[in-house]
């Protein structure tokens, strides 16, 4: 690469709307520019840098026995409705119509797509275990694209879904996604952290784990006890919710209750005016001071349901604003700073005290009212993590626990028969009876580790990046365009690492040395060979980025010490 014919636009100043570090850096080395709120163009360099990080996902996928393929961005709606996902999914789903009028989704994940596809070409337990997956461009419109590629709302990622005959054969496969993981984030450079995750629904059959990247600009806090053994995010150490039901006999009186669809707690808040947070698990939905749904952080979701009672049984449109206005009139009180909705955040013991409500899972039909905690979950465990604090004891017991930021770079799922059922993918076992496929759903942000490693990896001068993800690994500088003998030096290394299989960036341009020094730093290209005032005597100065000096070597110690 001949650094005269690349488009690289370097800048001195990051733009004044980027905050993260990595967004600042990413931007300043020409590696991305933004087209659009959360949409980006990978330049030159940072497509290399992204092909890298695919290159190594590509690698330990297969050698974890998946398979690739590839599955289109554009589904049709009726598959999502089959799921039941359409109506739940909300605004975060970018939904289109063709010119016949047929709706359509811009995926922001496959499930659908790929279990349906299962349904109709796999028929026998022969043909299982099967794992596969793809690389490809999610869309998921967010509520705040952010940070550079750390929040995308069109974004590249990895997502491999497993299809296993029984929950053991799961656990296997489980294993050696967990693991591959684990090698991919060490080998692109990550400090990263497996934790717990929050499942998402009340008796969730699922365990799931989160890969967390260690950064204080992360999302995610994650708490991990002293000596390691505990690591969890916070919403999972803090799930108070985690008790089955006492007992069948005191679930008799709650009624099972019909769910048209859901919405996130993040839209409600949005919808009020509110700000969710981390803290924010339970909200109490009051009318005239009686509650009459409660719904659970661990849900994850809001319940339309649960809204519409507490609403007198009107239907709201979440995306009227009006609307909710004139349901809730004077009433409304939200316990969060906006102080308008008729929603209340409540902490443990008031819960414990409330009459009745509803809970549930993100299903429909997954409901059940009159639900009273305490009575109908075990009440010891209501509140025991709740607002949990550094220095608390971790649930596990192994000591106390210490809170961490965390970027979430990967997420593994046991997902069980939720999409095989309502998909149609099932097999005929041994017996040749019909059995739903038990899955697993495993997903990497490839463009978000680009983001990632940078938040980890970076000096006052610019990117220091890893070497398996540089976009190359030698940059050449002749400190003058116009000294012949530097310059054929120059071109000489440049082409014995090329033919040596070494990926080189020569720095051909005719700038000044200084320039030439600050892009190279803010670059970050591993390893800086400087071909200067000794070049006639056939040495040059070789600098790791890492390092804190330059040494003068000679041209053969130099191309040694990289090949
Ligand atoms: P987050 O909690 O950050 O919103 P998520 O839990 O919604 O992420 P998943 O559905 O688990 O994301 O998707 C799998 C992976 O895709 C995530 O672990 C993350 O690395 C990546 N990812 C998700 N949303 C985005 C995004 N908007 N931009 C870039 N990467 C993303
Ligand atoms: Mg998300
Ligand atoms: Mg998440
Ligand atoms: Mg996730």
């Amino acid at each position: 690469m001949k650094q005269s014919k690349l488009l690289i636009p370097t800048l001195r100043e990051a733009p004044a709307d980027a905050e993260a570090i990595s967004h600042k850096l990413m931007l300043r080395a020409g590696l991305i520019r933004q087209l659009a709120s959360g949409v980006y163009t990978y330049l030159p360099l940072g497509f290399r840098v992204l092909k890298k990080v695919q290159d190594i996902v590509r690698e330990e996928m297969d050698r974890a026995g998946a398979q690739e393929l590839l599955m289109p961005a554009m589904q049709p709606a009726e598959l999502w409705q089959e799921s039941g996902r359409y109506d739940v999914y909300g605004p975060e789903l970018i939904r289109l119509k063709d010119r016949h009028g047929r709706e359509f989704a811009l995926g922001p994940t496959h499930e659908e797509v790929i279990t349906s596809l299962i349904a109709d070409e796999v028929n026998s337990y022969r043909q299982l275990p099967m794992t596969l997956y793809q690389i490809q461009t999610k869309y998921r419109d967010e509520r705040r694209p952010r940070f550079g590629l750390l929040r995308g709302r069109e974004f590249l990622m990895k997502d491999a879904y497993s299809f296993d005959r029984s929950w053991e054969e799961l656990d296997e496969t489980y294993r050696a996604m967990y693991d591959a993981y684990t090698r991919i984030f060490t080998r692109v450079g990550l400090n990263f952290r497996p934790v717990q995750a929050d499942a998402g629904a009340i008796g969730g059959e699922g365990e799931t784990h989160e890969f967390m990247a260690l950064a204080d600009i992360g999302e995610d806090t994650i708490v991990v006890s002293e000596n390691g053994t505990y690591a969890a995010n916070l919403e999972k150490a803090e799930m108070w919710w985690e008790a089955p039901a006492a007992s069948d006999a005191e679930i008799a009186p709650m009624d099972r209750v019909h769910t048209p669809g859901v919405h996130t707690i993040d839209q409600l808040c949005a919808h009020f005016g509110a700000e969710a947070s981390a803290f924010m698990k339970t909200l109490l939905v009051l009318v005239d001071d009686q509650p009459v749904a409660v719904v659970v952080r661990g849900d994850r979701e809001l319940n339309e349901t649960k809204v519409l009672n507490a609403l007198g049984g009107e239907r709201i449109e979440l995306a009227d604003n009006a609307a909710v206005e004139r349901l809730t009139g004077a009433e409304v009180g939200f316990a969060g700073p906006a102080g308008l909705a008729k929603v209340k955040l409540l902490v443990d013991r008031e819960v414990q005290a409330m009459e009745s409500g509803i809970a549930g899972a993100n299903e429909t039909d997954y409901h059940l009212a009159n639900v009273k905690p305490g009575r109908d979950f075990e009440a010891d465990l209501v509140g025991d993590f709740r607002n949990a604090a550094e220095g608390d004891m971790s649930p596990d017991g192994s000591g106390p626990l210490k809170f961490y930021r965390g970027i979430e770079v990967g997420h593994v799922f046991k997902l069980g028969t939720k999409y095989s059922e309502k998909l149609g993918a099932a097999y005929l076992d041994e017996t040749g009876r019909r059995q739903d496929a038990i899955m697993g759903c495993y997903g990497i942000g490839i463009s978000r580790i680009l983001s990632a490693v940078v938040e980890q990896h970076y000096d006052d001068n610019g990117i220091v990046w890893p070497e398996e993800i540089a976009p190359a690994k030698v940059h050449i500088i002749p400190a003058s365009a116009k000294d012949e003998t530097q310059m054929n030096l120059a071109n000489e290394l440049y082409a014995r690492f090329m033919a040596a299989g070494i990926e080189v960036m020569l720095d051909d341009r005719d700038e000044r040395a200084g320039v030439k020094f600050k892009d190279s730093d803010l670059l970050g290209i591993p390893y800086r060979v400087v071909v200067g005032r000794e070049a006639a005597e056939g040495r040059v100065e070789f600098k790791a980025r890492t390092a804190a000096d330059k040494e003068t070597i000679s041209v053969e110690e130099a191309f040694e010490r990289l090949t």
